[in-house]
């Protein structure tokens, strides 16, 4: 039988919805029992590279009501404004508490906080902390976590199944890594801040470990994902690796160029207007694939980029602004952006999309919550704007976390047997796996499958024959998966294992995000159809929900909430 750990709260995810989460939690509740699983050690999260900003009102010049429109623009009408409300109200608050547990924000001359410009904002309203954010964000965050004796870190754990008894969500089954047993951690609720799945495709910005784990979980358990076809491509990453180059680069006065050496955003029409590099991702993403079609690209070694041109700014704002992008593009690329321009190319970034939530983080099944880039609580709609992503896991990790601990009060501790049963079966499923020689198929293969139909199928611009192949070739392998071969049949680190999991659950996320995008027939936000190349209010104002059926994807419908701003044209 499997060991049981008993806590009152499981979180599944160190990055900063899960710590922030397990702060509030701690902070309410002191006498409380916190379980923090990570796969990996918390500053190995993929928040910890996060480079731009987070964004904040910050401003004499700005207002709640111009940070809300500004995301609902962003969004492309998509997005609860509900959602939005809230967030813009609770956002300065939280940047503020993280200053006061030590993060260390870039000042202004006068000592004020400095904020910086960002795609589709109308203000300098990005908080920064020179070019490494996310690095500063989290440590402050973890750092703190540490203070509360009640969290309880299962680092190196890998949560493979949600625990459910009695309709209720009471804890994950979850893998130790570093031993290779199974045990099951329970809780009176179940947070999952597990972040993105940007490794469903080839080439991402997002670290290894973003395999969309957290949504596989829940989508298993009979929770929808929502808006899945909205997947956002940054425009500049670095051709070959896709290490991201921050916007931050644009938000300092960063050009665009073609290989012409013409500001192609200034000199054509591409509806960013005058906001230029500062347009939102969806809109630049585009330009620079029509830019590439047109014929005014540069060709290299791994295919067609254009050019990010810094060299006007001058060696002392780069190194006191964007230290960390002349570090990036002297090791990466061999470029040093004071005196060369970095070549770039659109990289699949983030996950609009993601475990269906209300306002709470709370999901369909009692007792789960949700925050962070794994749910889908819908402020960033169909296109999320840079630097809300950070704000987001914070304000919605809170929420989620104090939400869960009034849920936790309220509920029993379910029965153990029946969750340790269920612990006990995932064991055997995954000894099962472990060391697998006798299956056909080879996890390299499949994965490579996997991303190159998602990038046929899925990028900036969606065809319908190429989306219903991409949609067939991820139904086959679904159903190929099931047949994995595995040589390591070791218990200590056994990484192909963890490979292993992490495909099934993309190869799930993927599926989701396919036959969400092919039923979408409307180009909205990033969701962009050659076919079908107006927005369509009339016919799909709505989020479209996916759900889990062994007989394939499920696809349902779910109101949009909307509020004083009224969907219009999205010109800018
Ligand atoms: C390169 C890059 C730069 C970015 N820059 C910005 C920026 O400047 N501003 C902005 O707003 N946004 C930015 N973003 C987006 C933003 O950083 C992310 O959306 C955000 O950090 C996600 O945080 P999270 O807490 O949801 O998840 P993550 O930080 O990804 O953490 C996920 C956690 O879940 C755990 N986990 C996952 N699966 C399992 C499992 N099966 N079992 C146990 N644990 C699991 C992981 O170990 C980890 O602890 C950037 C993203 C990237 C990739």
């Amino acid at each position: 039988m499997v060991d049981v750990a008993r806590h009152d709260i499981v979180i599944v995810g160190g990055g900063a919805a899960g710590l922030r989460a397990a702060i509030a939690v701690a902070e309410a509740s002191p006498d409380l029992s916190v379980a923090l699983v990570s796969k990996v050690y918390p500053m190995r999260c993929h928040t910890v590279s996060a480079e731009g900003g987070a964004a904040a009102v910050a401003r004499a010049d700005d207002s709640f009501e111009m940070h809300g429109y500004d995301t609902v623009k962003g969004s492309d009408f998509l997005a609860d404004q509900d959602v939005i409300r809230y967030f813009v109200e609770e956002a300065p608050a939280e940047l503020n508490r993280l200053e006061h547990w030590g993060c260390p924000w870039s000042r202004n001359d006068d000592g004020s906080v400095a904020t910086r410009a960002f795609g589709g904002m109308t203000t300098k309203r990005t908080w920064f902390a020179t070019d490494k954010v996310g690095f500063h964000m989290l440590h402050t965050l973890f750092q703190h976590s540490m203070r509360f004796d009640s969290v309880v870190r299962y680092d190196e754990y890998f949560a493979t199944k949600l625990l459910v008894d009695g309709g209720v969500c009471r804890g994950v089954a979850a893998l130790d890594i570093r031993t290779g047993e199974v045990s099951a951690i329970l809780g009176r609720a179940v947070i999952l801040a597990t972040g993105g799945a940007g490794r469903i495709f080839p080439f991402t910005t997002n670290g290894m470990i973003k395999t969309g784990d957290g949504m596989a979980l829940a989508y298993r358990a009979g929770v929808p994902l929502k808006d899945m076809e909205f997947v956002q491509y940054h425009p500049t990453g670095l051709p070959g690796t896709g290490i991201l180059i921050t916007e931050a680069t644009r938000g300092e006065g960063g050009y665009l160029k073609n290989s012409e050496g013409e500001r192609f955003l200034v000199e054509r029409d591409y509806g960013v207007g005058t906001k230029a590099e500062l347009g939102p991702r969806d809109m630049i993403s585009r330009a620079i694939i029509q830019e590439i079609e047109a014929g005014r690209a540069f060709k290299g070694p791994y295919g067609e980029y254009l050019h990010l041109d810094l060299t006007h700014l001058g060696e002392e704002l780069i190194d006191k602004r964007l230290p960390f992008v002349r570090e990036l593009g002297r090791i990466y690329i061999g470029v040093d952006p004071v005196y060369e321009p970095i070549p770039i190319r659109p990289v699949v970034h983030y996950m609009m999309g993601g475990v269906d939530t209300d306002i709470d983080g709370a999901t369909t099944l009692p007792g789960l919550y949700a925050a962070g880039e794994v749910a889908c609580v819908s402020l960033n709609g169909a296109n999320r704007l840079g630097s809300n992503s950070l704000t987001e896991c914070l304000v919605f990790g809170a929420r989620a976390g104090l939400v869960a601990v009034e849920f936790a009060n309220g509920s029993s501790a379910g029965n153990e047997d029946a969750l340790r049963a269920q612990a006990d079966e995932e064991r055997a499923h995954i000894d099962a796996l472990r060391g697998r020689v006798k299956g056909g198929e080879k996890i390299s293969q499949l994965r490579r499958e996997m991303t190159s139909a998602m990038e046929d199928g899925c990028g900036v611009y969606r065809h319908q024959d190429t989306l219903r192949a991409c949609v067939q070739s991820l139904a086959q392998l679904r159903g190929r998966v099931s047949d994995l071969r595995l040589e390591d049949a070791s218990r200590v680190f056994n990484t192909e294992l963890i490979s292993a999991l992490e495909l099934i659950n993309m190869i799930d996320v993927a599926e989701a995000v396919a036959i969400s995008a092919l039923d979408r027939k409307e180009s909205r936000g990033a969701h962009t159809c050659r076919e079908y190349t107006a927005r369509d209010d009339q016919n799909y104002l709505y989020h479209t929900l996916c759900s889990f059926d062994p007989a394939g994807p499920r696809l349902g419908k779910k109101d949009v909430t909307l509020g004083t701003w009224e969907p219009e044209e999205r010109k800018y």
